[in-house]
């Protein structure tokens, strides 16, 4: 089969995740037919490593045998059973050994189905956990810039216009916060401050805070310092209110550390995992809390007190297997170690586009590196051009806006990293002839 004939099919049914779809009149949807490493493959045989490990969810390439062995034989065991009332071995194991590896203080976990839905039962939870305790803190506090996923409640406690805008006057109020404005240690103290002086004021009347530790991924790749989250932790205690981690994106192993908390060696109340959680196989989502947290539900039988969320695939047994198999991965091979030499590599690869006309600024943290380019306007839409340059040379590269971004598997090799990071090199060198 030839790519275009699927492609017919494809726009003749599915509207795509965001896509303006008049778009695909000039820009070529690429169907894919396999998947192995860090490459996927059309049905022409072109191939495409993915530099965005599949909008940051795989983390060890493609159709990886082992998670496919261990996927298989939960297929021939159970496949789904409802989490109330019931349970599966997959489920209990990811919970302890999730448990084990997560920061100190959080010693239950909660199921959700993706990120969105991770995002939605922190915040609910934190809310009803005050309310159970007689107070009415109808508030979330958020950082400028920040992503926390695209369901209502998500949207709102998130910060990127692009997304939030539309729908402003359907969203719950927040509160949002200056996120630090770089990476430097003396840039986290203005916000900080800004924080302690908002809940000194408004603080009976908040739930907590959420933040994506280290990285707003969405948020350009955006990156600060991890004395901040030290900062957060402190205010959050001072004041009594709820720090809520979304490592959706940063967990996983993307920061150079398990997740981007460990850098900071602080605890949250909440966590909310999901992407990498499954190696990029299964929707799946978990959030994370304390006992002291898990306590203020814990009473007979009324209903305001319980915690009645819910979604039909909840714990999906498939989808833990997967999640179990990659954390056998990160045991068994040792990953977080394997890690520093592809850091450094790619650190001294992005000081060379430092040296372009048309870059601004060039950042990393961890796997996660980032190139903003300047000199462009909006409608340019200068990330296109960096995108099917990508593809032309065999790239999946999908800038957000001017940030070009690297994203790979964990598992991509240097000389895998080499070939990725020189094709955007030429991308972005191109736009300046
Ligand atoms: C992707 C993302 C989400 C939302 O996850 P979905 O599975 O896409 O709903 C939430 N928070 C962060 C930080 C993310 O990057």
């Amino acid at each position: 089969m030839k790519n275009s004939e699927f492609v017919d099919r494809d726009l003749k049914t599915v509207w795509h995740p965001c896509s303006q779809m008049k778009d695909h009149e000039f820009l070529p949807m690429i169907p894919i037919k396999s998947g192995k490493g860090v490459y996927l493959q059309d049905f022409e045989g072109n191939r495409y490593l993915d530099a965005i490990s599949s909008w940051w969810v795989n983390l060890f390439g493609h159709s990886n045998e082992y998670i496919n062995s261990k996927v298989s034989e939960q297929l021939e065991t159970l496949e789904h059973v409802i989490l109330a009332g019931f349970t599966h071995e997959g489920a209990v194991r990811l919970s302890e050994r999730i448990l084990k590896i997560a920061p100190q203080g959080l010693s239950k976990v909660f199921f959700a189905d993706n990120g969105s839905s991770g995002v939605e039962v922190a915040l609910k939870m934190s809310f009803h956990y005050h309310k159970n305790r007689g107070e009415t803190r109808p508030y979330f506090i958020s950082l400028k810039n920040s992503y926390h996923g695209e369901t209502l409640g998500a949207l709102a406690v998130g910060d990127v216009e692009l997304y939030k805008d539309t729908y402003s006057e359907m969203l719950m109020k927040t509160i949002q916060v200056p996120v630090p404005e770089d990476q430097k240690e003396e840039s986290i103290w203005e916000p900080i401050q800004e924080l302690e002086v908002l809940l000194e004021k408004r603080s009976h009347e908040i739930s907590g805070i959420i933040l994506e530790p280290l990285v707003q991924c969405a948020g350009s790749m955006h990156m600060y310092h991890w004395r901040y989250l030290i900062e957060v932790k402190r205010v959050t205690e001072k004041f009594g209110i709820h720090l809520i981690a979304d490592e959706v994106a940063t967990g996983f192993g993307r920061t150079g550390k398990m997740f981007a908390l460990n850098h900071a060696e602080i605890s949250p109340d909440f966590m909310i995992l999901s992407k990498g959680l499954t190696g990029g196989y299964l929707p799946l989502s978990l959030v994370l809390t304390t006992d002291r947290v898990y306590r203020e539900f814990y009473c007979d039988y009324t209903l305001q007190k319980s915690f009645l969320h819910s979604h039909s695939y909840t714990g999906n047994a498939l989808a833990c297997s997967a999640a179990n198999a990659t954390l056998d991965i990160f045991e068994n091979e040792n990953i977080l170690n394997s890690l520093s030499e592809k850091m450094k590599f790619m650190k001294r690869e992005l000081e060379k586009f430092q040296k372009l006309p048309n870059v601004k600024e060039v950042r990393q943290t961890g796997m996660i590196g980032a190139i903003e380019l300047q000199g462009y306007k909006w409608e340019d839409r200068i990330g296109l051009e960096v995108y099917k340059y990508g593809l032309e040379n065999g790239v999946l590269l999908r800038p957000l806006g001017h940030i070009v971004y690297f994203m790979p598997p964990l598992s991509i090799t240097i000389p895998e990293m080499e070939k990725m990071i020189s094709v955007a090199f030429g991308g972005i060198s191109k736009l300046i002839q």
